[in-house]
């Protein structure tokens, strides 16, 4: 059973889609005045990541997102630059394009403009006029929320000190300013204008998403998305229009994504605190590794951006990379292991149940996790057979299709890989000469222990104790004493030190073991 915390009710539902196996999700898109910031992705990639899950759950999603090309700020910015609102809106458009597929974000099948549904706007409209919902006032016309008893269901808002016929032009307004608000404006000065049945002028923001959604998924449909922001007035004023104007219930499930904040502050263009995602490859160009950071914590609670964070991200995505290289080109025996047919199955239900649970993340990276650590120590233990790793790779993909940041790497060579040129797919022996050259690959302890290298070039070497606890293993192992020398190997391999004994010595190399998640 999937559940969703759906805002209009306020509380965690079973999700049942109108046409079984086929879901029908529209998200607030971008207003088109600057470049989208990490704020703003954040509800994109949390969007992302829902829409994913449904289609590993075997739905069909058929996903609407519009681009708010025309609205108060977008005529501001083209005035502004002294440019036509089409070409100062454009150079937007492409940028949101493209952050859109840096951070491998699945696009949606359409993005509706708002400039290019204006008749569809003007029907809506004239359906309200039709219905008294809407009256003109100086050629604008307002959306009377007098007329709408249901008005303020989904904010919560309490209407007692709604004077009728008060009136807002603006798009945006805050909680303690419930206005009519208007839904088409009179041709004015310096405003782009379309002449139309309802006469000239142009629409309101709000008008464009009950418009637009209705022509693309139908008057009513089961998932509408976006920031908490977007709940009042935007999307009130989305229920109050669709809802008058087609008599039916609009959307069942509303599911918002909470703000992204950077030291302390809520992410926002007002107060000078954004970033572009190009803004941050400057800083460190490891797309993945902020999808990872912006979805890895629940989309109902803040999330806390900083550099640190990121980096957190980035080790926390190269010990499933690692895992997931491994995997795709260890070479294994031939067979299967029991343990591990348990391992994954475990593991399925359990991420199959967090993401299922108001997509519980947290629930489902301590699943995979889990999985690395334990399947880490059968590596360890040389019980991983290929058919293990098969299933491992299976179980990868389909996490993988959801989250979508994993890249297997095979980031741990042997210290002989030098002279070995026929391991490790996708690693050259360049480059491997080159880790091996700045390696320090070849650790100190008796001569006995060879190194580890990683493609990344960032070693990980042994600390004073690893070694330490090697070198207890050796002693242990010339007296005989196997039990003792195990158990320190365990020890070891919790710690991500794989050991493997061979004539010459012995062997370690460093693999990723999981870091608790709170
Ligand atoms: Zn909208």
């Amino acid at each position: 059973m999937i559940r969703f915390f759906n805002t209009l009710s306020g509380k965690k539902e079973e999700f049942v889609p109108l046409i079984p196996g086929e879901v029908k999700l529209y998200t607030c898109g971008p207003t088109v005045y600057d470049y989208a910031h990490i704020g703003n992705f954040r509800a994109y990639v949390f969007e992302d990541l829902l829409k994913r899950f449904l289609l590993f759950m075997g739905f069909r999603v058929k996903h609407v997102m519009n681009i708010t090309d025309i609205d108060d700020k977008t005529i501001r910015g083209a005035n502004a630059q002294g440019v036509d609102l089409k070409t100062y809106t454009q150079k937007y458009i492409d940028a949101f394009s493209r952050d859109v597929d840096t951070l491998n974000i699945i696009r949606a099948d359409v993005y509706p403009r708002a400039t290019e549904h204006i008749p569809e706007m003007v029907a809506v409209i004239q359906l309200l006029i039709q219905k008294g919902y809407a009256y003109e006032k100086d050629g604008s016309y307002y959306f009377s929320i007098a007329r709408f008893p249901d008005y303020g269901r989904l904010s919560k808002i309490s209407l007692e000190e709604l004077q009728p016929g008060q009136r807002v032009d603006v798009d945006e307004y805050e909680k303690e300013n419930v206005h009519d608000f208007a839904l088409w404006k009179a041709k004015k000065e310096g405003e782009p204008f379309w002449e139309t049945e309802i006469g000239p002028g142009r629409p309101g923001w709000h008008i464009e998403c009950s418009a637009m959604s209705s022509k693309y998924l139908g008057e009513t449909f089961d998932i509408h998305c976006g920031g908490v922001d977007n709940i009042f007035p935007h999307h009130e004023n989305e229920i109050a229009q669709s809802e008058a104007a087609f008599g039916k219930k609009f959307v069942n499930t509303w599911l918002h994504c909470h703000h992204l904040i950077r030291d302390g502050e809520k992410m926002s263009k007002s107060k000078g605190n954004t970033i572009t995602i190009p803004e941050i490859r400057k800083v460190k160009d490891k797309p993945e590794a902020l999808r990872f950071l912006l979805l890895s914590t629940h989309y109902r609670k803040t999330l806390n951006f900083t550099f640190e964070a990121l980096d957190q991200a980035e080790i926390a995505l190269k010990r499933i990379n690692a895992f997931a290289g491994e995997m795709k080109y260890g070479n294994f025996p031939e067979g299967e292991t029991e343990a591990v047919v348990k391992i994954v199955e475990e593991a399925e239900i359990k991420c199959r149940a967090g993401l299922s649970d108001d997509l519980n993340i947290s629930k489902t990276m301590t699943a995979v996790f889990d999985l690395i650590k334990r399947c880490n120590i059968l590596l360890c233990q040389k019980e991983i057979k290929s058919g293990d790793a098969g299933r491992l790779n299976g179980f990868l993909d389909g996490v993988n299709s959801v989250l979508g940041v994993i890249s297997p790497t095979h980031i741990t060579a042997w210290s002989d890989m030098k002279a070995d040129r026929t391991v490790t797919p996708g690693i050259t022996v360049e480059q491997l000469e080159k880790i091996m050259e700045t390696g320090k690959a070849r650790a100190d302890l008796k001569g006995a222990i060879v190194g580890q290298a990683s493609v990344s070039g960032d070693l990980q070497v042994l600390s004073k104790e690893q070694k330490e606890k090697i070198e207890m293993r050796e002693k242990a192992r010339a007296q005989k004493n196997f039990a003792e020398s195990d158990r320190i190997r365990a020890e070891l391999a919790a710690e991500g030190i794989l050991l493997e004994d061979t004539k010459d010595g012995v062997r370690w190399k460093s693999v990723p073991v999981q870091k608790k998640p709170e």
